[in-house]
């Protein structure tokens, strides 16, 4: 076996991560993650170096240069990103994320993940991410509209539906998929609509599409309370995150008989004992834009919710909330990852001595990027799925990965992550050895 192998990579040229807009924590560094946890599998897995340097590297990287014309007149600059970290099981295929923070580290780290991700579902994909440092909140619609144009002309070339297929991630939605696709569509001279998924309805997207992730994370978080003894109704949680993950999530727990005593967002959090009134503050949220001031609920500081006495914490929101400075003090006995990379590797060791059942990210989000899948299919046949039967393939996909994980974790005495990472590096490993090395 080789052991490993922070040597293999050069784990110390990912800069810290500033993370300031996002709360994260300010020595968040998603790069040195999301090695550490390829390190861990592999170390396990027992490969050599080279393949460990290889699995470690993306395959391809295009930073561009993306001018915007704001709505002024006057001129102003962003930088762009996409990294395809793999192929070796398919297309690249993840999000694009419009935040201030974003840096071409979080990058990589985003497009490991997604291939790990989607090895672990049997997604035919590899991996991908994009982004652009860009606050979206502080732009005019048709000035969002301008960038993404033009940051989808910059990197053209290396996006297709055969080659990567962008999706939304944080601060992206269907709309921006849609100029997405027209722009590609208009210098393909055709309409394509399998160059990105998260489309609206109207124009291929999927039904289902929008609520998969937070569906997904539901049904593992319910798995992984029945796996710990205990009944949805008689469970409490607390989401952190009300976006595009949070909300559907705390609503479908809801759903499920659970108490979602408190939810937050980046301006703050509120909390109810027994349970928030969840049809209320999404009101609240659609006329304020902030969870905060719901007035069925007391107000408490963000990061205050990550230590309530709840059974289940399930971060939806950004990388390094967790960490070392708080994970002590994490009182939930299972976290449901629906962010991507919310615990810090240092933080992941602290909730692992003290027993707390962490499902990792890679495992717990993989709904989205599941129907995003089907989504693709879908396109690429132009036959349309009714919302019950992409919920039923949904559904069997999560459990299965679920039963799966947990299987090769407590044959091996594994926790979660490392079992779904290792699980997912074997099967790009081997779509790599079989495929060969060319020349
Ligand atoms: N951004 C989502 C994720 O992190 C979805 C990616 C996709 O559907 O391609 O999984």
């Amino acid at each position: 076996m080789t052991l490993l192998a922070d040597s293999a990579v050069d784990v110390a040229s990912a800069a810290p991560h500033p993370a300031q807009h996002t709360g994260a924590h300010p020595a968040s560094n998603p790069l040195a993650d999301a090695r550490s946890q390829l390190a861990e599998a592999v170390g396990l897995l027992g490969y050599a170096d080279g393949l460990h340097r290889m699995l470690a590297t993306p395959r391809r990287e295009l930073t561009v240069a993306v001018p915007l014309r704001l709505d002024g007149g006057e001129t102003t600059l962003f930088t762009g990103y996409r990294v395809q970290h793999n192929f070796s099981r398919g297309p690249a295929k993840g999000g694009l994320r419009y935040a201030p923070n974003v840096d071409l580290d979080e990058v990589r780290a985003l497009a490991m993940w997604m291939t790990w991700k989607c090895a672990l579902l049997d997604v035919p994909y590899g991996g991908a991410k994009g982004g652009i440092a860009i606050d979206p909140r502080a732009h005019s619609v048709a000035e969002l509209e301008r960038v993404t144009r033009r940051y989808t002309s910059e990197i053209l070339p290396i996006i297709g539906p055969e080659r990567d297929i962008p999706a939304p991630d944080i601060g992206t939605d269907e709309q921006t998929m849609a100029w997405i696709m027209d722009t590609y569509s208009v210098n393909s001279g055709y309409t394509v609509p399998g160059i990105v998924t998260g489309k609206p309805i109207a124009l291929g997207g999927s039904q289902g599409r929008a609520s998969a992730t937070s569906r997904g994370v539901t049904h593992v978080a319910l798995a992984a309370l029945a796996h710990v003894g205990l009944r949805p109704d008689r469970a409490t949680a607390a989401v952190q995150g009300f976006g595009k993950v949070g909300a559907d999530a705390a609503r479908f727990l809801a759903d499920a008989g659970v108490a979602v005593e408190a939810v937050s967002d980046m301006y703050g959090a509120v909390h109810r004992a027994g349970g928030l009134d969840l049809a209320a503050l999404t009101d609240h949220v659609r006329a304020t834009g902030t969870v905060v001031g719901f007035p069925g609920a007391d107000s408490i500081d963000g990061a205050a919710l990550l230590e309530l006495d709840v059974d289940l914490l399930v971060p939806a929101a950004v990388e390094g909330v967790i960490h070392e400075g708080n994970a002590g003090a994490v009182r939930a006995r299972v976290v449901v990852e629906g962010a991507n990379g919310p615990t810090t590797a240092a933080g992941d060791r602290i909730l692992a001595e003290r027993g707390v059942l962490v499902v990792p990210d890679i495992l717990a989000n993989a709904g989205g990027v599941i129907v995003s899948y089907f989504e693709w299919v879908q396109a690429n046949q132009a036959y349309w799925w009714r919302a019950d039967e992409v919920e039923a393939r949904l559904e069997e996909r999560m459990l299965s990965a679920w039963g799966h994980v947990l299987g090769y974790a407590e044959a091996r005495g594994l926790s979660l992550r490392t079992a779904a990472t290792a699980l997912a590096v074997e099967r790009v490993a081997e779509a790599h050895r079989l495929r060969g090395l060319y020349p």
